[in-house]
């Protein structure tokens, strides 16, 4: 039979199997109407670049769960995606074009659009790449673009119902207007960001009467856009000119004065002006008074015609020949500095401009509505929990989605404008005449569609809506949809929204938010500062395994991660450790049999109880953990199992049998549980498992009976029957025994190899720790060993060190190298420790929101250690007054 190799490959070893899997057609589930499928939908990744951190995490997380589910016999889909990222796209390829001194409008939308679409295509084919890297098992025979075929039929279908029902609508609405990508965004694209700026007073003079009405605004030039004064009508200043009017200065116009409730007395003079088109607030209270839109930019920001002598200018290079102009004329009261915050574009962090635009908007309360409905109701879940309240927040306060973008890059809008009636045609397929008047002479609308329009429908559009698809009759609604908190309302919610609005089902039970990767001090991680960690890198120098480990395990929803160097080399550490272990095992088993023979399903022996009782807790428990989405804690387990309950424990009390060929001999059980623990691991580290378990696949007597891959598998389920309290109470002492001498003997710098002499001294115990009195001698070099019951020990008269344990005490000689101040220290040491951990336990055993929220047996297990604890106490101020009397005597 094959040996495998010394050291892990990672590399070779990966490219190999996900190669297999992907030949045999794992990933691909089958449609069987007996069972309940289980479905995620991938997040599409934007086809921006490359892969990052957070998609590892995501694709690994998702990665978990689907390998889980396919190994309970889940017919399993796991669809992958990416998104074509509108905006954030044609930014990227501006940006190249711009390397070379072009720009988009030079070479024209044709060519542009066709650039994009080559730079799209290498994307894909990356970020493909790079999640099969990962080990990502997902079915790639269904792989979608948002711009493909399928999905943008649907993103046609479902604008042309809305529209159909009317939550779809053209308006002159307030948008925010990115001057440098020239589109309009929506309010998630904005970043806040907060500036010093400064508050200018302006005077308006009155046009009937002598005077000024002075106005505060920190944007001066926009007073060119000025369509009133508003004040508030409890403003005893201002009584008297309400219903007058004012001249704007320079450019001479006489607007007038309005009284509007929402006016804040408090703000600057109390007066402000009104620039409906340039401002939202305004906005509202020009619709409420049936004032004038004067807009006063071109779409780059420039000052255009309305502003008459500043036509031209550029916005700050406006403002400040307005100021300067203003102070000429003594209309400027005064300047003061002003903290606030103002919108940036969240792609090219340029100013935006909030303006009044013809733009395409969905009505949005409409759909929220049944979509709070939904997580009110228990149907969608969100975990973690806090979120929820979030959601709610953000959808009861939704306000109009701006759709519309004039970008090059996207879904284009499927309306068509008629030059002969002006009236438009909505049509999902490209319509050759105007359905109204019927001329030929109709031109489709310019614009694309926001990219979040075709996200929200991702998880519907993939499966093959608006068709009535097998895949959407059997995969729809999913299962989980798995995402970082960060785009909870950019998509989550918006999924929500679109999958009942066009499909009249939920998109998904659950909704799992994950937290962003930090570096190992917390710090955000980015470029600037010089801590990014990159995948593929990580990947070449730890192998894909402990890249997934390091950024799961011991995690939690919703909690950011923190990475570094430490996590990722301890990951590779516990790769290494599994290896060897592995390697042991099949060298003994090839030494002892050329195959394996079947376990004792109830083992005789203690240690072997304890592993098999051990392991199906650990079962149990990851079974539950993974049932409530803690996959991280359910990898710490399994981690906390393999490395110390398995290898540093089990494996080294099976070798002592093992050399000394006593029976039963330890390796069927020591197989069983490795084959186990490696199927409890594969969702986490998919390719060291399948690689051991194959090698020792190969040694097992029903070898023909199983799988062919680890992929499938089924995730081990556990014994109750295995359960073994009484062992495990054995087995804990026994390892306090061991540790507390190799404790010693290393404190003492008593050589590995020497021998000494010991006694333990044991309370119920005494006769089943006696039959691991072999265990203990050969784990801690300790001959003769003598087993006594703990009332048998009579006061000391040689010089000893005592460990007072748990449930057993330890005398070792010490022949001279004691120092007795030393000991006395270390027992007083002890005993604090003691009454600290038995002052906890009392408070906890006093307190009532744990006793009545814990079951019995919990509150039971507390109690008896509780009395295991007062026991040890008294024993440590036993020997503590003994050593003072001893001293004494000497
Ligand atoms: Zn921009
Ligand atoms: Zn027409």
């Amino acid at each position: 039979m094959s040996q495998i190799p010394r050291a892990y490959e990672p590399g070779r070893i990966e490219k190999k199997w996900y190669k297999l899997w992907l030949e045999q057609g794992y990933f691909t589930p089958q449609i069987d109407p007996s069972k309940k499928p289980f479905v995620i939908i991938m997040p599409p990744p934007n086809v921006t670049g490359e892969l990052h951190l957070g998609h590892a995490l995501t694709a690994t997380l998702e990665d978990i769960m689907v390998r889980w589910h396919r190994m309970k016999g889940e017919p399993t889909l796991w669809l992958p995606g990416t998104d074509h990222a509108g905006i954030a796209t044609q930014v990227v390829v501006e940006q190249q074009l711009a390397k070379q001194g072009q720009t988009k409008d030079e070479i024209g939308r044709e060519k542009f659009t066709k650039l994009t679409w080559q730079w799209a295509d290498k994307s894909r084919k990356d970020i493909r790449h790079q999640h099969q890297l990962l080990g990502a098992s997902c079915d790639w025979t269904r792989e979608r673009f948002t711009l493909d075929e399928g999905p943008s039929e649907a993103v046609r279908t479902a604008f042309v119902r809305l529209y159909n029902k009317g939550l779809i609508y053209r308006g002159e609405r307030m948008i925010n207007w990115c001057p440098r990508c020239q589109t309009a965004l929506s309010d998630l694209e904005v970043e806040h960001k907060d500036i010093v700026g400064h508050l200018y007073y302006v005077r308006y003079p009155l046009t009937e009467n002598e005077g000024f009405v002075t106005v505060a605004t920190t944007r001066p030039e926009t007073f060119l856009g000025d369509t009133a004064v508003a004040v508030n009508p409890e403003d005893e200043r201002y009584k008297n000119i309400i219903g007058r009017s004012v001249t704007l200065p320079i450019i001479d116009k006489e607007i007038p004065v309005i009284a509007d409730d929402a006016v804040d007395t408090s703000f600057g003079t109390g007066a402000l002006k009104i620039t409906p088109a340039h401002d939202p607030t305004d906005f509202e209270v020009a619709q409420r008074h049936n004032l004038p839109l004067v807009n006063i930019m071109n779409p780059d920001a420039s000052m255009n015609e309305n502003a008459g002598p500043y036509q031209g200018l550029e916005r700050f290079a406006c403002r400040d020949k307005i100021v300067a102009d203003l102070k000429d004329r003594n209309l400027l009261e005064k300047i003061e500095p002003y903290f606030h915050s103002v919108g940036h574009c969240g792609r090219c962090q340029t100013m935006i401009e909030p303006e009044v635009s013809l733009q395409w908007f969905v009505q949005t309360q409409p759909l929220a509505k049944p979509a709070i409905e939904a997580v009110k109701d228990g149907k969608i879940n969100i975990i973690p929990e806090r979120f929820t309240k979030t959601y709610f927040d953000w959808m009861e306060n939704i306000r109009d989605w701006c759709i519309s973008r004039q970008l090059w890059w996207g879904h284009r809008i499927p309306v068509w404008y008629c030059q002969e009636c002006d009236k438009l045609t909505v049509s999902v397929d490209e319509p050759s005449a105007c359905t109204h008047c019927s001329s030929k002479q109709i031109i489709q609308d310019p614009d694309v569609l926001d990219t979040w329009f075709s996200s929200a429908l991702w998880t519907h559009s993939t499966l093959g809506w608006p068709e009535d698809t097998d895949d959407l009759r059997y995969f729809y609604p999913t299962s989980v949809m798995e995402t970082g908190y960060d785009i909870i309302f950019f998509w989550v919610a918006r999924m929500i929204m679109m999958g009942l609005e066009d499909t009249d089902e939920i998109p998904f039970h659950t909704v799992y938010l994950h937290g962003l990767i930090r570096d190992e001090s917390g710090e955000k991680m980015s470029k600037l500062r010089g801590n990014v960690i990159n995948p593929a890198e990580a990947i070449s120098k730890y192998g894909v395994d402990a890249l997934r480990f390091a950024i799961t395990t011991g995690t939690s929803p919703g909690n950011d991660i923190n990475l570094g160097k430490g996590k990722l080399e301890s990951s590779r550490n516990f790769v290494n450790k599994l290896w060897n272990a592995t390697r042991f095992i099949l060298r003994s088993l090839d030494a002892e049999a050329p195959k394996g023979q079947a376990v004792d399903e109830r083992p005789q022996k203690i240690e072997d109880q304890w592993i098999h009782s051990q392991l199906n807790q650990l079962i149990k428990n990851v079974t539950e953990l993974m049932e409530e989405f803690q996959f991280g804690e359910a990898e710490q387990q399994i981690y906390d199992f393999v490395w110390s309950k398995l290898c540093d424990w089990y494996i080294e009390i099976a070798k002592i049998r093992l050399r000394s060929q006593l029976t039963p001999s330890p390796l069927p059980l020591l197989v069983d549980t490795l084959e186990k623990s490696l199927r409890l691991l594969h969702p986490f580290m998919p390719f060291i498992t399948e690689e051991l378990w194959q090698s020792l696949k190969q040694r097992l007597p029903d070898e023909d009976q199983m799988p062919a891959s680890i992929v499938l598998a089924p995730y081990p389920l556990a014994d109750d029957k295995a359960i073994a309290p009484e062992a495990e109470r054995v087995m804990d002492s026994v390892i306090e025994i061991v540790r507390s001498i190799r404790n010693i003997r290393a404190q003492y710098k008593v050589k590995p190899d020497k021998w000494i002499e010991a006694q333990v001294y044991t309370g119920e115990l005494l006769s089943s720790l006696s039959t691991q009195a072999n265990i203990i001698e050969t784990l801690a070099k300790v001959r003769p060993l003598k087993m006594l019951g703990r009332q048998e020990r009579e006061p000391d008269k040689d010089k000893v060190l005592v460990l007072v344990l748990k449930e057993a005490e330890v005398v070792l000689p010490l022949a001279g190298m004691i120092d007795r101040l030393a000991e006395e220290q270390r027992l007083l040491k002890e005993s604090e420790e003691t009454k600290a951990r038995i002052a906890q336990l009392d408070a906890r055993l006093k307190d009532n929101a744990f006793l009545n929220k814990a079951p019995p047996q919990v509150i039971d297990k507390e109690k008896q250690k509780l009395a295991m604890l007062e026991d040890k106490l008294k024993r440590l101020h036993q020997e503590l007054s003994q050593l003072s009397s001893s001293s004494a005597d000497s």
